[in-house]
């Protein structure tokens, strides 16, 4: 197949060389490392589509890939080496881009930080911001479904996306990039295709709604004593006023972890604050004073007793250092050592009870490990992550990771919640997705997935138990 595709595709596309293989075979977190003899690099729709249809006669699998940067192993190949890697990072042209339709089409492999550098230019915004933008693509936030932190006011991956174009596994090629309002024909294989982390098929491009550029921002860093205060800020934030788009939990031990780990980052606050929020709230209005009306509603605050104080950014580059300090937790983590990542959601009002009570169950019971809850606490979905102790062994993850992660999924199951927020499934959740998950949505997944690939030539071992 690789012979075949190095005909069809010519060199450029066929990445054979294994040390140019070795750094996309393991997963963002290294803990899954795979294999595979090749890397495909389609340029165009139609180099996809002639790679599935190799792989088909071939049977040979297929791994799609943009950033890899998933948090579940959704893009690491198998160990056997049975899979080739698709890499979608050359289909990286943003097809147009337009004001006037609030829209553009970006190729899958386009970046988001250049996605939102082009709306910019034309005086708009893709809302849409995660920690990994300067390395994720659109076609895996879209084969993700990401969430991230503007969540709160614009949704998730899927309600930005105005539809998709996409190779399917039979070879044949899904265009949806018409951008229609009104299109009621039967199933839609746009939704059906966002979240499907690539075992449906191969997403090309994707047309992505715009909205105005903000006017302006106002940047916050809050200490609060719990998570139920700071649930009791947000709503008494959204109350007087719809400028709030951001706001993320981060308790105290994050934070310590980002000052020990990253450089040139600083507390933006004095004082023991046992847990933090950061708040972005934003205008597109450019007579608006977002600033005054944000220090108006946070005086308010400190008088109710919902933070123990504040402090507004002064300056872009003072925003920047608070997200920062936001957007490094995972990688402070995997600095400081063995992490079990949990990416969970449970109805919002139930989230503060929920956060405090299974930190001290899951210490309880595992003794020495750390309980450290952050994230996006306005969704009702929160990193629920558990640190090794300081003198675990290296075995940790095989030892006690299953039963950690069974505990934190059956409490977030219990609480009638989600063992996935907005990470998916991928390789490393399976088998806990087919434990949880009522049989019935199993059996539906199975059904499409077969039907839609019957020879299981896209991510087999991914989503599908
Ligand atoms: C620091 C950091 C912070 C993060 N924060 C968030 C966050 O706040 N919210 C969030 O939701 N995620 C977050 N993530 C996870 C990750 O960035 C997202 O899941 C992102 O969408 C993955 O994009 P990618 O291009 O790296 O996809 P990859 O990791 O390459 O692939 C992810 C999945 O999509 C499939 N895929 C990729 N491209 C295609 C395609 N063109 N067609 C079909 N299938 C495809 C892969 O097979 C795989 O199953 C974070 C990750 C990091 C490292």
């Amino acid at each position: 197949m690789i012979a075949d595709a190095e005909r069809k595709l010519g060199s450029k596309a066929v990445i054979t060389d294994p040390k140019d293989i070795e750094p996309w075979v393991s997963d963002w977190r290294g803990r899954v490392h795979g294999a595979s003899p090749a890397i495909l690099a389609p340029g165009s729709t139609q180099d996809v589509v002639e790679i599935v249809k190799l792989a088909a006669t071939h049977r040979v699998p297929l791994v799609p890939q943009g950033g890899n940067t998933g948090m579940v192993a959704g893009a690491t190949p198998p160990a056997d080496g049975s899979a080739l890697l698709l890499s979608m990072r050359r289909m990286n042209r943003i097809r147009s881009i337009s004001a006037d339709d609030r829209l553009a089409v970006a190729e899958a492999g386009v970046v988001l930080a250049t996605m939102h550098e082009a709306a910019h230019d034309i005086g708009m915004r893709f809302p849409l911001t995660i920690g990994s933008r300067g390395s994720c693509t659109i076609g895996g936030l879209t084969s993700t479904n990401a969430g991230g932190t503007q969540v709160l006011k614009f949704g998730m991956m899927r309600s930005l996306i105005a539809g998709l174009e996409a190779v399917l596994p039979d070879g044949s090629v899904h265009s949806g990039l018409s951008g229609l309002k009104k299109d009621n024909r039967g199933y839609s294989l746009d939704q059906l295709l966002i979240g499907a982390e690539g075992t449906l098929g191969v997403i090309t491009a994707v047309a992505l709604r715009l909205v105005p550029a903000v006017a302006a921002r106002a940047v916050v860093w809050a200490g609060v004593d719990s998570p139920q205060k700071a649930l009791e800020l947000l709503r008494f934030l959204e109350a007087r006023t719809n400028a709030v788009e951001g706001f993320e939990l981060v308790p105290d031990d994050s934070l310590q972890l980002v000052l020990k780990h990253i450089p040139g980052t600083r507390p933006p606050l004095g004082g023991d604050h046992p847990w933090n929020v950061l708040i972005e709230a934003t205008t597109d209005d450019p007579a608006a004073d977002i600033n005054a009306e944000v220090e108006r509603l946070l005086a308010a605050a400190l008088e109710a007793k919902l933070i123990s104080d504040a402090v507004i950014a002064s300056n872009e580059a003072q925003a920047e250092a608070f997200w920062r300090i936001r957007d490094a937790i995972s990688e402070a983590e995997r600095a400081e050592g063995q992490t079990l990542a949990h990416d969970i959601s449970v109805p919002v009002a139930d989230m503060p009870r929920f956060i405090v009570e299974a930190s001290k169950d899951v210490e309880a019971r595992f003794p020495g490990v750390i309980a450290s809850a952050f994230g996006h606490l306005g969704d009702g979905n929160v990193h629920f992550h558990v640190r090794a102790a300081s003198h675990a062994s290296p075995d940790w993850y095989e030892t006690e990771g299953e039963k950690i992660t069974q505990m934190v999924d059956d409490l977030a199951t219990a609480a009638g919640g989600s063992i996935s927020a907005e990470h998916g499934i991928g390789q490393l959740k399976r088998d806990e997705f087919e434990r949880l998950a009522p049989p019935g949505r199993i059996h539906a997944l199975q059904a499409i997935k077969h039907a839609l690939d019957p020879e299981g030539i896209m991510n087999p071992g991914k989503l599908v138990p």
